[in-house]
């Protein structure tokens, strides 16, 4: 068996699992379009003692669960591209929400998700079994076409990974105890699955060689090489990484390309076999030194095949400054934690291929192409002015700032978001390749300028500001008392930079938006040597981030930094350089000196233009206008993804008399 390239998606979810097989099946063929010589599917459960509920990864719990998989093998292999399956029992991590099944692992102990759920330790009877789920699942794989299948010990995720690990497993038998006892279990799975399938199919191990526990957990200088070492040859292929997935999937505000090299580039030099290992790689340079230095054989990507499933295409064309490059924000992750179909920053037609019918490289031409002027080049005027470029409209951007990017621009300067200007130069550089594309900076627009335009498309994409009343999650009237305070928002800070705090005393951060930027701008009031309270009422810093897998690093910098936390308070009063915080249980009243109060609550479309535009509305005939529209942040304000979508959207359905119905498979059988 052979790829047709070294560029192999290696396992990850997409939230779209058993429930949405059809939609996964076309995400992946997608991939396999694209030129991904390997196309692998998320995680996929092999018995029902292994049920993730309410997450949606794949299932091969029984014959009926086969179909689903065909749809993905068909897909992939319509491309050339080889298709792979990641087998899993979850083991001590899921709680089985669904199959109110008792959750297994080696010992006695609690699972590591929240649930209240003490795990069964399994005895011989019940590791016979579980060798039996895999190898039927293994064979349902084969009989569902895939070239490759996995037998998986990474993430802490996984009942393999958790009977090699001593802090979970505490057996006394032959399963536990010595390193080749607690080896003995991952050992026979993969005799087993070669045994039940190796006949046609590769079988690839995926193991985590380090977690970055130090001694609490497997290193790459310890166990974590003995394991490969014993096992080197035994594997068809070695799926390489970190383990939990906060480790594996790291954010660029946290970690560089490649940051995983150091840990796993030992493993070439034990077996014979291919390896291959992830890094967010998105740079082509990067990936010849990976395999030019002996590193890895083949270039493992999930987020890079996210943000573009046509990378290698685009490589293998010498398309290079074509490729849009993931930016590191973990959005796509996000998705999964939060039990929703995948989204991404850069691509807003990953998990739309089937749903609906979005393809990354092809947009429909329009059938009447008309002119557009769209008004704001922030992520969702850069992108719809792309779309609709691209669908043949003569199409004008006009932006009233100096540099195109809107929020991306100002945000990209912050502590660790400099990968997130791709979201602006990508699009920025391709709307620069068209003829059909005017680009003007430095033009604030009023609407008397658009009426004198007589252009008859309009998209307001003019964005969204920062309240600085105090309405948020917690206070949903505005604060009178902060009409005394040094009242500050974001929009200050990134405008103007730390300037615009007093340097007389304290600031206090008061974050009720719960994602990255209050924390961000704490990194960076706090490295600028300010004295910095962080106030929230959320019982963490930047809670939604544990979606993005963050939060943990975010908090602990925080207090590296020395900022000072004060969970679970929200506003109070304000008097003399005093800030009142109450307790948001006990109302508990706390005292901080403050002399500047930065607010991140919630924002306010921009929406002035609009108003006048729609107070002229009856210009509008003479004026040769058809219509107006806001998108991204200048509708309603929500995440960048969120304002790509809008701007792709808007592209899409342009020339749509209505907008078609997403199709649905909740309720289809396959
Ligand atoms: P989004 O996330 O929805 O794309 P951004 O806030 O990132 O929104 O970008 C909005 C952009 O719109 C900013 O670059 C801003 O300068 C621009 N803008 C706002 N009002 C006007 C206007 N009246 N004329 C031209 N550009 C405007
Ligand atoms: Fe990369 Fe962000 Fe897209 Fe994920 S959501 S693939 S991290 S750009």
């Amino acid at each position: 068996m052979q790829t047709q390239n070294r560029f192999y998606q290696v396992p990850h979810c997409t939230g779209l699992g058993h429930r949405y097989p059809r939609a996964d099946a076309q995400l992946r063929g997608t991939k396999a379009e694209g030129g991904w010589g390997v196309v692998s599917t998320q995680e996929t459960e092999i018995h029902p003692s292994s049920d993730i509920t309410p997450s949606n990864q794949a299932r091969l719990w029984d014959d009926n669960d086969i179909p689903a998989l065909q749809l993905v093998t068909d897909s992939v292999h319509q491309h050339g591209a080889l298709a792979a399956v990641q087998l899993v029992h979850g083991g001590l991590h899921v709680a089985n929400r669904y199959s109110r099944q008792l959750p297994l692992g080696p010992s006695h102990g609690s699972v590591n998700c929240d649930d209240p759920v003490q795990i069964k330790p399994m005895d011989l009877a019940d590791i016979r079994a579980f060798r039996q789920w895999h190898k039927d699942a293994a064979v349902r794989a084969k009989q569902a076409g895939f070239d490759i299948v996995y037998v998986y010990a990474g993430h802490n995720m996984t009942l393999l990974q958790h009977f090699l690990l001593s802090r979970y497993n505490k057996r006394t038998d032959e399963y536990g105890g010595s390193f080749e006892n607690r080896l003995r279990l991952f050992r026979e799975v993969i005799t087993d699955t070669k045994d039940a399938i190796g006949d046609t199919c590769a079988v690839a191990v995926r193991l985590a060689v380090d977690e970055l526990l130090g001694e609490r957990g497997l290193t790459h200088n310890a166990e974590g090489h003995d394991i490969v070492e014993a096992l080197a040859e035994e594997p068809d292929l070695w799926d390489v990484n970190l383990s939990g997935w906060e480790n594996d999937s790291q954010t660029s505000r946290y970690s560089e390309e490649g940051f995983q090299e150091s840990y796993t580039a030992f493993v070439k030099s034990i077996t014979s076999k291919p390896v291959v290992g992830v890094g967010r790689y998105t740079s082509p340079d990067t990936m010849v030194r990976v395999i030019k230095q002996g590193q890895l054989d083949l270039i493992g990507a999930a987020r890079p095949s996210i943000a573009d499933p046509f990378l290698p295409n685009k490589i293998d064309e010498g398309r290079i400054e074509d490729i849009r490059e993931c930016i590191g924000c973990n959005i796509c992750v996000a998705s999964d934690n939060a039990c929703m179909p995948i989204r991404c920053t850069q691509n807003p037609t990953i998990g739309e291929e089937w749903r609906r019918g979005w393809h990354p490289e092809y947009i429909p031409a329009l059938r009447d192409p008309a002119s557009y002027l769209i008004v704001g080049g922030g992520p969702a005027g850069l992108e719809a002015a792309l779309g609709l470029a691209r669908r043949g409209a003569q199409v004008i951007v006009a932006d009233a700032a100096s540099e195109w990017g809107g929020r991306v621009a100002r945000e990209s300067r912050l502590p660790g978001l400099a990968a997130w200007g791709r979201v602006r130069d990508w699009r920025l550089f391709q709307l620069q390749q068209l003829p059909n594309v005017e680009l003007y900076l430095d033009s604030r627009l009023s609407a008397d300028d658009i009426l004198e335009y007589k252009i008859p498309d309009i998209a307001l994409a003019s964005g969204a500001i920062w309240r600085n009343d105090g309405h948020g999650r917690q206070h949903t009237e505005p604060l009178a008392f902060l009409d005394t305070a040094n009242v500050l928002t974001p929009d200050d800070v990134l405008t103007k930079g730390t300037s615009v705090l007093s340097s007389d005393g304290p600031v206090v951060i008061y974050d009720d938006d719960r994602f990255y930027l209050a924390s961000v701008l704490a990194e960076l009031i706090a490295q600028a040597g300010f004295d910095v309270q962080f106030v929230t009422p959320a019982p963490v810093v930047s809670p939604w981030s544990i979606n993005t897998l963050e939060q943990s690093r975010t908090q602990k910098r925080l207090i590296e930094l020395g900022v000072k936390i004060v969970p679970l308070y929200a506003l109070h009063g304000f008097q003399q350089g005093i800030l009142d915080v109450a307790c948001v249980y006990s109302g508990q009243v706390r005292k901080l000196p403050c002399n500047s109060l930065l607010l991140v609550t919630s924002r306010l479309p921009q929406d002035t233009l609009w108003q006048e535009l729609s107070a002229k509305s009856n210009n509008w005939q003479d004026a040769g206008i058809q219509s107006v529209s806001r998108i991204g942040d200048c509708l309603a304000p929500g995440i960048i993804a969120d304002a790509v979508f809008s701007g792709h959207q808007f592209a899409r359905l342009a020339g749509e008399v209505t907008a078609p119905l997403i199709k649905r498979e909740d309720f289809a059988r396959v």
